[in-house]
């Protein structure tokens, strides 16, 4: 297993003099095998996989408030326990992502309504969620603690005055109970870019990032926004869910004649290594062949060469349709409107590849006068456009899609 030390702003450590050695390979503990049609957990099969996993090495555990409905911070704490403390890592986060906080009410909302109250009958607040979570791991502290998703409609709960949520997880800190303090985020590089001018306290950023998303999502900018400030960057879906095990017939080929002895998905991961400021790779193993597979790779530093780089990048590009927005802006000025063109091109690219399109996180938080379908079709933009790109075509075709 390859280890990297964890360069801790805070203490002032750095990667020669920090004590801390974590997995390259972390094990994300949100796609445990289940059983039944209600999902529980498949308690053996799921604490073979831990267990194998610690033995072969991974020593960064990842899991959630929300994981398997709940289920998960409890199972990962208790197939730990059995080894010595200090010898894994564990990071949950705080669930800001799901919750709202109105009229000096805190409560959760969706998928998360029967969490709070049915988990733990504990009143919902950020401190007592906290606790439940030490509690439900079995620890008295967490090794590395997270805000759950910093996006644009959970920014605010995050940031709220009243609440102190972040505030109140130094105080944890403080105490010995937080060891490192940081954020998962899934919001585009300047919400992040903004939270982190906000807040200078955090030590690492957990981001998703692979091959695919940084053409996609925007993940370059967002890697670049964490690691100009000197923060480690913790991976989430490297392989997309799954989808970089098999790109297509012809892009699968293309892998396989550079390098037949390897699968496909190894690329995603073979990629990642090739970032310097990546920390951790975060991979949500459901089987035990997935885990020795990636157990092997990330035995070895076998970083993608630039050469190689440049052959994902045409995978990538060949897979979709992409409208070839660079982002100059040169179409903003003039838009009678005020839309962020190049914003909504690149959130057209990234939805468009997923059928049927799905609403995301930062659409979600826009109004409708920042929306595609309040485009007027003047033409203005594209005479700016170096690019020749039919914006209102694209403006047209997108608001046709979200309806
Ligand atoms: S065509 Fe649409 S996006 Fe372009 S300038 Fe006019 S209103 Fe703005
Ligand atoms: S002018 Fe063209 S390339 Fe530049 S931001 Fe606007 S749409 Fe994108």
């Amino acid at each position: 297993m390859l280890y990297k030390k964890f360069y801790d702003k805070q203490a002032g450590t750095d990667e020669h003099t920090s004590p801390l050695r974590i997995s390259s390979l972390g094990l994300g503990n949100m796609r445990l095998p289940t059983e039944g049609e209600d999902k529980h957990i498949d308690v053996q099969k799921a604490q073979e996989i831990i267990e194998y996993a610690y033995e072969n090495g991974v020593n960064y555990f990842d899991t959630a408030y929300g994981y398997h409905g709940g289920e998960s911070e409890r199972f990962v704490g208790r197939v730990l326990a059995q080894y010595p403390r200090g010898t894994w890592y564990l990071a949950s986060k705080m669930p800001g992502h799901m919750m709202d906080f109105k009229d000096g009410k805190l409560g959760f909302k969706g998928y998360m309504s029967g969490l709070g109250s049915s988990a733990s009958g504990r009143i919902q607040s950020c401190p007592g969620i906290f606790e439940e979570q030490l509690e439900k791991c079995g620890v008295d502290y967490f090794d590395f603690y997270l805000l759950h998703n910093l996006c644009e409609t959970s920014y605010g709960f995050y940031t709220d005055k009243d609440l102190r949520v972040v505030e109140h997880l130094l105080g944890q800190k403080k105490a010995g109970r937080i060891r490192h303090l940081g954020f998962s985020a899934h919001g585009r590089a300047e919400t992040i870019d903004k939270f982190l001018n906000v807040y200078d306290c955090f030590e690492f950023v957990q981001i998703q990032l692979n091959y695919m998303d940084w053409i996609l999502q925007d993940a370059g900018r967002k890697y670049e926004v964490i690691t100009r400030r000197r923060l480690p960057v913790i991976v989430m879906e490297p392989c997309r869910g799954g989808k970089l095990a098999s790109l297509g017939r012809e892009q699968d080929a293309m892998l396989k004649a550079a390098r037949p002895e390897d699968s496909v998905v190894s690329w995603a991961f073979r990629y990642l290594q090739s970032l310097e400021g990546v920390s951790v790779v975060l991979s949500g193993m459901t089987t035990m062949e997935q885990l020795k597979e990636n157990i092997a790779i990330f035995s070895k530093h076998d970083p993608v060469t630039d050469e190689e780089k440049t052959m994902l990048d045409r995978a990538v590009k060949s897979l979709m349709n992409l409208v070839p927005c660079t982002a100059c802006r040169y179409c903003c000025d003039g838009c009678p409107q005020g839309l962020d063109i190049p914003k909504l091109i690149s959130l057209y690219n990234e939805v468009s590849y997923e059928k049927p399109f799905t609403l995301n996180f930062t659409m979600d938080a826009m109004t409708e006068a920042e929306m595609p379908s309040a485009c007027i079709a003047c033409g203005a933009c594209s005479a700016m456009c170096p690019q020749n790109i039919d914006i209102p075509g694209v403006m047209g075709r997108f608001a046709a899609a979200l309806k």
